[in-house]
């Protein structure tokens, strides 16, 4: 998630807080100082409602993260990778390696979330009634946790993708249709369904003049809603994708260029009269560097002339890929590489060159085609 910062490590995920967090943290504290904690505890000076009340904002959001924690640490043990834990407005994310080929996994992953809420909300509540009719703080607080923790086991147990429950039914439909594509597909209909439950909810209270919370309720509604139909969008774009190698859509024995050859020369007699962007450096037959589009448009056309490629060349280490990879592996390769192309090796062979543009000249083919129907 974009405009977060890190601010742990643990067990080597990195957590991160969005900018959002922050909002969300200031309203929590401040309706629970100015309204609830008066409400459930009178009697208490003002300065104590506010201590008690970002004491509780903060608890609510350990809560948040040791929910997500429980995900990440059982996706660990499913042999997942996790990349990060993002916490924001809405509650808390976890961003797990998302080409899991097991719905035994996802359906693990996604049901110790609210198992986890559902347990905090059980020790909290066993805290609180070791403390009858107190009327402290540590009660307030205990009092106030296991009832939001029972909520948010309960809120994430709704079957609407990409909640816990949606993950846990897409699983279920996975597991028994044996096609992912179809549970997805299903599952996120679902999600859809819960997300609109949620939005006409919201309207209803805001005719009802609570326009807070209305606000509030639509936009989870309109945040599920997106989710769902992001999800299915990009699950549907990697099926086009599958069995799909990267043999069958790379540029095959792209002709190599000598690292003495000067820029000039590349731009005339390879890039414009061949129309390719990306050419691999040989000396002796060994493959040296990468030569771009975009490492040639990084030199003033005036030093074209004088430069030679080598100077200019992308040095090693290369991003590849293998002949008998997935396209998919390989597009989230140049995603999240964020290069523009790959040196198809095998062997210490370099076999092609794979581009963005190539796979987008794919993509457009199959659809010309009807392929992709
Ligand atoms: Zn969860």
């Amino acid at each position: 998630m974009e405009s977060s910062f890190t601010i742990t490590r643990i067990r080597g995920i990195p957590i991160g807080v969005h900018y959002t967090w922050l909002l969300a943290l200031a309203l929590m504290s401040s309706s629970l100082a100015a309204q609830y904690f008066p409400s459930t505890h009178p009697g208490w000076p003002r300065s104590q409602y506010w201590i008690v009340g970002t004491l509780a904002a903060l608890l609510l959001f350990v809560s948040v993260l040791l929910h997500e924690l429980t995900h990440s640490f059982v996706a660990q043990a499913r042999g997942l990778k996790v990349h990060s834990i993002t916490l924001f407005i809405f509650g808390g994310v976890s961003n797990i390696q998302s080409d899991s080929e097991d719905p035994q996994d996802e359906f693990l992953v996604a049901v110790v979330g609210p198992l986890s809420s559902l347990v905090i909300a059980g020790l909290c509540w066993l805290g609180y009634q070791a403390v009858p009719g107190s009327t402290g703080p540590a009660n307030a607080l205990l009092g106030y946790l296991w009832l939001i923790n029972l909520m948010l086991a309960l809120f994430n147990i709704l079957p609407g993708f990409p909640l816990d429950g949606g993950r846990v039914l897409r699983a279920i439909l996975w597991g028994t249709s044996g096609s992912m594509v179809k549970g997805t597909r299903w599952a996120t209909y679902v999600g859809q369904a819960v997300a609109f439950g949620f939005i006409g909810w919201g309207v209803l209270q805001v005719f009802e003049r609570d326009f807070l919370n209305g606000l509030w309720i639509g936009f989870i509604g309109w945040f599920l809603n997106s989710a769902a139909e992001a999800t299915r969008r990009q699950v549907e774009a990697q099926e086009t994708f599958r069995g799909i190698t990267v043999a069958r859509v790379m540029q095959a024995n792209p002709p190599m260029v000598s690292p003495a050859l000067p820029v000039r020369e590349l731009v005339d007699e390879y890039i414009l009269r061949r129309g390719l962007r990306a050419f691999p450096v040989a000396r002796d037959g060994l493959v040296v560097g990468l030569i771009t589009l975009s490492d040639v448009k990084h030199l003033p056309v005036e030093q074209w002339d004088a430069n030679t490629v080598g100077a200019i060349m992308t040095k090693p280490p290369l991003k590849t890929v293998g002949p008998g990879a997935e396209l998919r592996k390989a597009l989230d390769l140049l995603v999240t590489e964020d290069v523009n192309q790959l040196l198809v090796v095998e062997d210490g062979a370099v076999l092609g060159v794979l581009s963005r543009g190539d796979v987008m000249r794919f993509l457009q083919m199959r659809h010309d085609l009807g392929l992709d129907r």
